[in-house]
């Protein structure tokens, strides 16, 4: 299955993207992390996304667009994939769609995270985030250890978690990532909104039943 998850910054797209793709067991691709990933290796790609990501800005559509094709040509995406903020522009979501139907594919459902802009902005601003494993955590502080990926990374602040970059995050969305999912609505008709507020696992029960699947565990 190819899912895309659309939502503001915040909604959980990543940590219910997680869930979704052990539950599918195909990979995830998040295009935020591999930019973070990037930005912190020092390579061309982070030193061109860099300074957009820290204000809160999109970056340009062809450097995602090169993301995005190569994660969907690898040969672990042969099952499916989850996609976890890749389209965030109606130029992506038509490039992810001939990038598909070169490769005979197409997306088989879009799941838009609901959820109101104060339980956002109260999220971010809690928000730390492994530097190396990318796990965000809620109520932990910058400088403690991540114990879960192994690889004992550190927890930071994201520079865009602060409150001027979280702002013009959500100006974004509204702007740019927001006609999405009217594209979507009237490109196919597969467009699935999920209550995005609750506990985790009241969410991802919502998600599966959205897809159909049975619920985890199951
Ligand atoms: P995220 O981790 O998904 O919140 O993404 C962090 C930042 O990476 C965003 O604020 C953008 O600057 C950049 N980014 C990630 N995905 C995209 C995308 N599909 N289009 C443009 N910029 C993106």
């Amino acid at each position: 299955m190819i899912i895309v998850l659309l939502g503001p910054p915040g909604a959980g797209k990543g940590t219910q993207g997680e869930r979704l793709a052990a539950r599918l067991d195909v990979p995830k691709i998040a295009t935020g992390d591999v930019l973070r990933a990037a930005v912190r290796d020092g390579t061309p790609l982070g030193l061109e996304a860099k300074a957009a990501m820290d204000r809160g800005d999109l970056v340009p559509d062809a450097v995602i667009m090169g993301i995005m094709k190569e994660a969907l040509a690898a040969p672990s995406a042969a099952n499916g994939v989850v996609l976890d903020g890749v389209v965030r522009t109606t130029p992506q979501a038509e490039g992810l769609r001939d990038a598909l139907t070169d490769l005979g594919r197409a997306v088989d459902a879009v799941l838009l995270f609901d959820i109101d802009e104060d339980e956002l902005v109260r999220r971010l601003s809690g928000r730390t985030t492994c530097d190396a494993c990318q796990r965000p955590f809620f109520g932990r502080q910058p400088g403690e250890t991540c114990e879960s990926d192994g690889k004992a990374g550190v927890l930071i602040r994201r520079k865009d978690d602060e409150p001027d970059a979280v702002r013009k995050r959500l100006q974004v969305y509204r702007d740019q990532t927001a006609p999405v999912i009217d594209w979507y609505a009237s490109n196919g008709g597969k467009l699935v909104h999920i209550d995005a507020l609750g506990a985790l696992d009241d969410v991802e029960s919502r998600m599966l039943n959205a897809l159909g699947l049975p619920a985890s565990g199951q």
